[in-house]
């Protein structure tokens, strides 16, 4: 085994890796860009060696810097976590060239999946079935039109050298063709410097299940049963499960087979993923799965399959790397119970998903009954330059539904101040009725997003108690006496006082009364809630609202309120008094970067008029593509951005002419 090892990653990846080298006695050597300095991987690692600036390009993935960076602390090995380097041949290559260990698989393996087309007909070599389309090299306009045609719409174009969903486009008519490939292959550009496309059957109400499978470099493989990644948004996995709920003994060892004999086929070493869609269309059946591709690293939902088959993956990946053989073989493997995972981002699902930013002013996780795997912790800061990824929380149980209920009970627990996350729509997706009732598919998710998106709205209980934080009424009591607390505000008889409530877009206007030291009555437009404060050392907060008490848990900033009541997080804002505004006055007229990022299209020039929802602007930040749309009916009055351009956060990139200017 390995003494000390590289971990060319950051975030939860290297924590979690960090945390079984560990446990195995193993030294461990973190890298880091300027922007990670105080970052918890560093901390948690033994040594940890700068390499670079933010910009993912000069630090996390520069092949050079990282080996350097191993060469000079004496480790003997790189693991490459996932994403940045993890599936780049030629870095697996030159990490091998200096002598040192790569834990993963070797350079040939992962060239024969790193391109979609060579890796299907590979598989189709293999006698492993694939998406009916067509992978070959043809890349006319008119051809693949041709080759679509005969594969029969809907139809998916794929970027050969896709991941993570970009460059892939669901055609429904012939007449669209055209223009979706375009915009394929446009986007595969610029993504991967590759525009070659695949054409494949698009399939309707599809599951994605893939396989575990783990090799070694005696020539064993062994699967590790199956995952259910069907809720995705935008392709991209948001809850995986394993095992997939409807599975069969027949269909399982159909796909764990068909996975072993994928990773033989490329005489796989170390970890690996082989991904299949599932036509669901009559139910799961052992005909009806594809290969799709496959990854050649450890995946983000592998604590899922840790849950079920009670083993530690990244354990077996450097038992692997280290030369010894796969520490148990299939028959030796079970599955125990269900396990969930949820991926916990910094992100707006009001607003499209806009990856959001911000210093997480308060981050508490369950204390029992929940594997956290986190990236950060209290006090770090969501930067505009790698994943939000916030944490995993991953839970396992005897069955499905105790699974899904600790999976709902610790999202609800789970407490983040600071930035906007997804934990709310996390928590509705847990309770969405066909996922509860074990039928996924990729569809859900989009079917039902608005119920899902929408803004969580304050109740009266979270308004009332937001209104007392903003009168002062949870003041830390001075003394014995809780009337003293409330110092100028009450020293005699009954007083009351105004507060406006701001959240989301809406506000709220309501009084406060004190009516004795611990009794308030919070008067709406038409009606009064009384509050009854029972305790309040400044940590642990119980009040009676209308006869019903609740814990309340709050976390105060100059800026608002974030207020953690029966599950939700609801966020009040404060105005700052000295902003007058403004925003507010400008009536939709700027349109405003929501966070740094590039300009990649600009739709409009100066004089267009532009109407309400049109899409103006078209940004990348945070390895999404954000489009800008018009707030009102309008004239472009100056364009202050053009193509390519950076801009910074708040940055002005568009005005309208003022609505009363003719
Ligand atoms: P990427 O490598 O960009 O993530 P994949 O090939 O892994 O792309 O596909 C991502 C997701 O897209 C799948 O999990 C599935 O939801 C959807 N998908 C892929 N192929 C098809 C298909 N032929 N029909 C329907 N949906 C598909």
């Amino acid at each position: 085994m390995f003494s000390k090892i590289l971990i060319a990653n950051r975030g939860e990846i290297a924590c979690r890796v960090i945390r079984t080298a560990k446990r195995l006695g193993i030294r461990t050597v973190a890298v880091y860009s300027d922007a990670d300095r105080d970052a918890l991987h560093v901390a948690l690692a033994d040594e940890a060696v700068h390499i670079g600036p933010a910009a993912a390009s000069d630090s996390y993935l520069s092949k050079e810097k990282i080996i350097a960076a191993a060469k000079r602390t004496g480790a003997e090995a790189i693991h490459p976590g996932y994403g940045f380097l993890s599936e780049n041949a030629g870095f697996a290559e030159a990490v091998e060239a200096d002598g040192l260990v790569f834990i993963g698989p070797s350079p040939a393996s992962i060239r024969a999946m790193g391109l979609k087309d060579a890796a299907k007909a590979l598989m189709e070599k293999a006698g492993v079935p694939v998406v009916p389309g067509y992978h070959g090299d043809g890349q006319e306009a008119s051809f693949l039109a041709e080759q679509a045609a005969a594969i029969g719409f809907p139809v998916l174009i794929k970027a050969r050298a896709g991941g993570g969903g970009k460059g892939m486009r669901r055609v429904d008519r012939p007449e669209d063709f055209g223009v979706s490939l375009e915009a394929a292959k446009r986007e595969a550009k610029s993504a991967f410097g590759d525009d070659a496309v695949l054409i494949e059957k698009y399939l309707i109400k599809p599951r994605h299940i893939e396989i575990q499978v783990f090799g070694d470099s005696q020539g064993n493989v062994v699967h590790l049963f199956e995952r259910d990644c069907s809720l995705q948004r935008r392709h991209q996995k948001v809850i995986e499960e394993a095992p997939a709920p409807g599975m069969t003994a027949e269909m399982r060892s159909a796909m764990g087979e068909a996975a072993v004999r994928a990773a033989r086929a490329i005489d796989y070493r170390g970890a690996g993923t082989v991904e299949f869609i599932a036509d669901v269309s009559d139910g799961l059946s052992p005909d009806r799965f594809f290969f799709m591709e496959m990854n050649t690293r450890l995946q983000v939902e592998h604590p899922v399959t840790e849950a079920i088959a009670g083993v530690d993956l990244v354990e077996w990946q450097l038992r692997v790397a280290s030369g010894e053989p796969l520490p148990k073989i299939q028959d030796e493997l079970t599955i125990n119970g269900w396990a969930f995972e949820a991926r916990i981002y910094a992100e707006d699902p009001a607003r499209g998903f806009l990856p959001a930013t911000g210093t997480l002013a308060r981050v508490r996780f369950p204390e029992s009954d929940v594997r956290i795997d986190a990236g950060v912790r209290e006090g770090d800061s969501i930067t505009p330059h790698y994943d939000p990824l916030i944490a995993k929380l991953t839970v396992h149980a005897p069955d499905r539904a105790a699974a899904l209920a600790k999976l709902t009970g610790g999202l609800e627990r789970t407490q983040v101040a600071g930035t906007i996350t997804n934990l709310d729509f996390l928590v509705r997706l847990s309770r969405q009725p066909d996922f509860a009732a074990g039928s996924p598919d990729t569809g859900l998710i989009d079917r039902d997003m608005e119920v899902l998106t929408s803004v969580q709205q304050p109740g009266d209980t979270a308004l009332a108690i937001a209104a007392m934080v903003e009168a002062g009424g949870f003041a830390p009591s001075v003394g014995s006496d809780p009337w003293l607390s409330l110092g100028a505000w009450q020293i005699w008889g009954q007083s009351s006082r105004p507060v406006t409530l701001h959240f989301a877009e809406d506000q709220r206007n309501v009084r406060v009364i004190a009516k004795a030291p611990s009794l308030f009555d919070i008067v709406f437009d038409d009606r009064s809630i009384s509050v009854r404060l029972l305790e309040n050392d400044g940590v642990s907060r119980r009040v009676e609202i209308d006869g019903r008490q609740t814990h309340v848990d709050l976390f105060e900033t100059s800026s608002g309120v974030t207020l953690f009541l029966d599950g939700h997080t609801h966020q009040f804002h404060r105005l700052d008094p000295l902003d007058g505004g403004e925003e507010a006055a400008s009536g939709g007229d700027r349109v405003i970067a929501p966070m740094p990022g590039l300009v990649k299209i600009v739709r409009v020039r100066e004089g267009d008029a532009v109407s309400k929802g049109q899409a103006l602007i078209v940004m990348e930040a945070m390895k999404m593509e954000l489009t800008l749309s018009a707030a009102r009916d309008g004239i472009v009055e100056s364009l202050h951005v053009g193509e390519g351009d950076q801009t910074s956060e708040s940055a002005v990139l568009l005005s309208l002419r003022p609505e009363d200017a003719t």
